[in-house]
């Protein structure tokens, strides 16, 4: 009797951290068809639904924490099952138990430095404005056209400090009266959420908002997705509204309204990814790929699984921070597609998918063969 009392309690917990949701599914199977890590290892969505409708989830293995919330198959369930909301429920129960299996520990480390410093790389707050040294580029203050917000990785990693510089080089380029806010601003906490920390998600949203709201902020140019998923999507949980731009819309516009000129042809065979919080989760397949075919010379193929379909990179739902074997990264699936149509260029617009490509092709013979470049990097080339 008292182990049913557990199970209860268990499913109870993960209903109230809401993974409701379990109750509606048919245990068709149909997501576990489409889930990426089942072209990687045996993975099975349906199987943890099933456990947490009768309280047996397993919080102390990993399998809680595979699913990257790609949301691949919430958009092939015939039932609406919230699936990530039940999978994301199941980790707050994990997290608040503070049970964390090996390859999932370093999400500790992450959530501390995003409790102390603002951001999931343990760079010091103050430095957050480093990458803009010997740019023109402004603190924001109110009347300003756009704020931009380049995001942690953009701030603090070396590989992507690359493409915080070249989004800074094309905005003046343009002509576009933009800033920043440094060290005002923190992480946006989109990924941090999905690993369960609801609470520092919070955190981290409430003292950004306050910055923006203080700035005079109203329009927001992101770089990352997830920021875009963020500020778009779930600060309105706090009734608050700005008008957020990805800056693959963002160049698109630029392009339209003739405000950035491209110059220079790039006569390469390109691919674009569409990465999940772009283009699933928000809908933007076309300015991206509408932009890219402007510049004189390019050749845009697409890749076996793209726009709906696209192949996740790997790194969303905070399994950015986790560990992920060799032969289990969808990453290097990825690269075998872009090589396989004959691109020379894998051109995305997202701080993790670069992360995740160029490990990947790091581990690649012939590296060189193949570049992987955010869209910012492409466009700074031709202009
Ligand atoms: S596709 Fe939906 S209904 Fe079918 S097993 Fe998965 S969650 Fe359940
Ligand atoms: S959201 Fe993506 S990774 Fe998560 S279970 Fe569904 S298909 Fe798999």
């Amino acid at each position: 009797m008292e182990n049913i009392a557990d199970f209860k309690e268990i499913a109870d917990g993960i209903k109230e951290k809401g993974g409701e949701a379990f109750k509606y599914c048919y245990q068709c199977g149909l997501c576990d068809t489409v889930c990426p890590w089942n072209r990687v290892r045996t993975f099975s969505m349906r199987k943890l639904i099933r456990q947490a409708a009768f309280g047996l989830t397993e919080i102390e293995t990993e399998e809680i924490w595979r699913c990257t919330t790609c949301g691949r198959c919430p958009q092939k369930c015939p039932r609406g099952v919230g699936i990530i909301e039940v999978g994301i429920a199941s980790r707050r129960l994990a997290t608040e138990f503070g049970v964390f299996p090996a390859p999932v520990r370093p999400v500790r480390g992450v959530s501390s430095s995003l409790s102390v410093e603002g951001n999931p790389l343990n760079g010091e707050r103050n430095n957050r404005a480093n990458w803009a040294e010997g740019l023109s580029v402004k603190t924001f203050t109110e009347g300003m056209e756009i704020l931009y917000f380049p995001c942690c990785y953009l701030s603090y990693d070396p590989r992507l400090q690359r493409v915080a510089r070249a989004t800074a080089n094309i905005l003046n380029n343009a002509g576009v009266d933009f800033g920043i806010l440094g060290a005002m601003e923190n992480c946006c906490g989109e990924s941090i959420r999905k690993t369960g920390e609801e609470e520092l998600f919070k955190r981290l949203a409430r003292e950004n908002i306050k910055s923006f709201i203080g700035h005079g902020v109203k329009k927001i140019l992101v770089s990352s997705p997830h920021c875009y998923h963020a500020f778009k999507n779930e600060y309105a949980e706090f009734k608050v509204n700005f008008e957020v731009v990805h800056i693959s819309q963002f160049l698109f516009e630029l392009i339209r309204e003739g405000r950035l000129a491209l110059k220079k042809e790039l006569v390469k065979k390109i691919t674009y990814h569409d990465p999940c919080y772009l283009g699933r989760h928000n809908g933007i397949y076309d300015e991206p790929r509408e932009a890219l075919k402007k510049i004189p010379g390019v050749q845009l193929s697409e890749m076996p699984d793209s726009r709906v379909d696209s192949l996740c990179c790997g790194g969303g739902g905070g399994r950015i921070w986790m560990e992920t074997p060799k032969g289990e990264r969808f990453s290097d699936l990825r690269l075998d597609q872009a090589v396989g149509i004959g691109a020379e260029m894998l051109v995305t617009s997202c701080p993790y998918c670069i992360t995740n490509f160029e490990d990947s092709r790091m581990n690649r013979e012939n590296s060189d063969s193949l570049k992987v470049s955010d869209i910012t990097e492409v466009f700074q080339e031709v202009i």
